[in-house]
């Protein structure tokens, strides 16, 4: 049976379209088409690959306005933010491959051990074959775009499956993809939900490259397993701010603000913690309460808060909320939606929080930022790494010292110093989680690495009949490889330098 999804403005409720989601049969069709591509994309030299993903970078710049449109209509979330958290990071990290990716994915040439004399060694960064991108919807276009944009440039052809809470941003991907006539194949959309996601899974890709909540994520890695596909996943986050007495209090007010709220809080390294020191506690909350109020929401340019984005989403903010309500917390300001036809959630700021409740332990994906007071810089500590998550973690101190010393010892894949979220943004830097935030890195070097298998080839001349550890064995023999190990590894090489004529006459022995 053939099934449609709506797709809706959550800001408004407007009706945006339809599309049909992709049957069982149809991923697989997808999948034959895909496999017959690859070796026609493998065989286009990266440098014109560079050249499909340069015209892709001007295409999105040239319609910049147009699609951050797109993006707002489909998400909820103002168009500044689609501008600047979508638009952008996918630009920088096209731009950054193509400066970075031919040194990235050159061969090595890396030296050979002498015990292994004669002979040459490099790696070639070898495309992997087929990469399914499964895509979330909150950032559903720099989530979507980059890691499919790296897997292309390494030389992989890509089944995408957009998230079915913003099929409208798949679509518009897909229109931005055929306007660069990729070879047939190289690049396909496959909308749908669930469903559609566990066929793809099951039409064994070559690589899996995840980013959503952290039970899909299991349930992937579960699956995948059973035909040992590697898997890339990107989860969720219950980041920890840190604000220290000698922090500039105004700029830690402003980034847990923006930290909490941004994209109405749906975002995987949102503030969703915040843990100040004692003494500037009940500052920090006047202050933080003072400008939460100030924040307007809507729908148009001088909005600061969208609305969420989906309805399941609320309704875990709403839990959450509740739970920590029943426990003893106090919401001192927001805790509703505005209204029954959009899906607009107030900024919410929370007090007399505790680990026992779900706010501070569960992703809740919203706008909220609950508070809590810490005394000692080693308690701070023990706080933010107190949860299963570990994805981003923010320090708040004008001490550097301090600031350095407690982002080591943070359990997680980013840190930020009087920051927030913004490793993020810079291309260069690797970006993932530990824990149960993920598995594997992108961005950077690392983005390009993930998508290909790094091959060994070792070179010999080939006009030698036997190498000195081959067969027959012989006394000598043993005597030779025995002095190479002490000339070149133990703390006597004198005792393998004796054995050296034995090493010379078994090394150019040709029977
Ligand atoms: P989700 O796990 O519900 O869905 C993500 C995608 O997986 C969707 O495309 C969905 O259709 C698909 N899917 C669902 N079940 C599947 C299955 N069994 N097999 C295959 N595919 C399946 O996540 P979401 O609600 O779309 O996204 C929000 C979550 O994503 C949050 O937890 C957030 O923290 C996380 N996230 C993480 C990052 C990151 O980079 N670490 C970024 C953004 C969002």
């Amino acid at each position: 049976m053939v099934s449609t999804l709506k797709m809706r403005n959550p800001a408004t409720a407007e009706l945006l379209g339809e599309v049909k989601e992709a049957t069982r049969e149809d991923v697989q069709k997808a999948m034959t088409v895909a496999q017959s591509a690859r070796s026609i994309w493998e065989g286009v030299l990266l440098k014109e690959r560079l050249g499909y993903m340069k015209r892709l970078r001007e295409n999105i710049v040239d319609q910049a306005d147009e699609l951050a449109d797109h993006i707002a209509k489909d998400t909820g979330k103002v168009k500044l933010e689609a501008l600047m958290s979508d638009i952008y990071p996918t630009v920088g990290m096209i731009r950054y491959y193509e400066r970075k990716a031919a040194s990235i994915l050159k061969t090595k040439r890396v030296p050979t051990p002498m015990i292994l004399m004669g002979r040459t060694s490099r790696v070639e960064y070898r495309p992997m074959g087929v990469v399914a991108v499964i895509s979330p919807w909150n950032y559903p276009f720099q989530l979507s775009m980059v890691p499919i944009v790296s897997a292309l440039i390494a030389g992989n052809v890509v089944l995408y499956k957009p998230s079915e809470i913003s099929s409208w941003t798949g679509k518009v991907i897909e229109g931005l993809f055929s306007s660069l006539a990729l070879p047939k194949g190289v690049f396909q959309v496959l909308q749908g939900g669930k469903d559609t996601g566990r066929h793809l899974v099951d039409s064994h890709p070559d690589k899996i490259f995840f980013t959503g909540s952290v039970a899909t994520g299991k349930k992937i890695m579960q699956s995948a397993s059973e035909g040992l596909i590697p898997v890339e996943l990107e989860l969720g986050g219950k980041d920890p701010m840190l604000v220290f007495a000698d922090a500039d209090l105004d700029r830690a007010v402003n980034g847990a603000l923006w930290g909490g709220y941004t994209n109405a809080g749906q975002t995987c390294m949102a503030v969703e913690r915040v843990y100040v020191e004692s003494s500037i506690y009940d500052e920090f909350v006047r202050r933080v309460k003072e400008k939460t109020e100030t924040l307007r929401m809507g729908w148009t340019d001088e909005a600061d808060l969208g609305s969420m984005t989906s309805l399941q989403q609320i309704n875990i903010v709403e839990s959450h909320l509740r739970d920590a309500v029943e426990k003893g917390a106090r919401i001192l300001c927001g805790g509703k939606r505005i209204n029954r036809e959009t899906l607009h959630f107030q900024p919410t700021v929370l007090v007399n929080v505790d680990h026992s409740m779900r706010v501070m332990q569960e992703e809740t994906f919203g706008p909220v930022l609950p508070i809590m007071p810490f005394s000692s810089e080693e308690e701070a500590v023990e706080l933010a790494n107190a949860t299963p998550y570990g994805l981003n973690a923010s320090i708040w101190s004008t001490d550097m010292q301090k600031a350095n010393r407690i982002a080591a010892k943070m359990d997680s894949g980013n840190v930020c110093i009087n920051d927030v979220m913004v490793g993020v943004a810079n291309p260069h830097l690797p970006y993932g989680g530990n824990k149960e935030s993920g598995v594997g890195r992108y961005h950077g070097p690392e983005g390009l690495l993930t998508f290909v298998h790094p091959t060994s080839v070792v070179t010999h001349p080939g006009k030698k009949t036997r190498e000195m550890n081959w067969f027959p064995y012989s006394k000598e023999q043993y005597e030779a490889v025995l002095s190479l190990i002490r000339l070149f590894y133990g703390s006597n090489p004198v005792q393998g330098l004796k054995g050296l004529k034995q090493i010379v006459k078994e090394f150019f022995r040709s029977e």
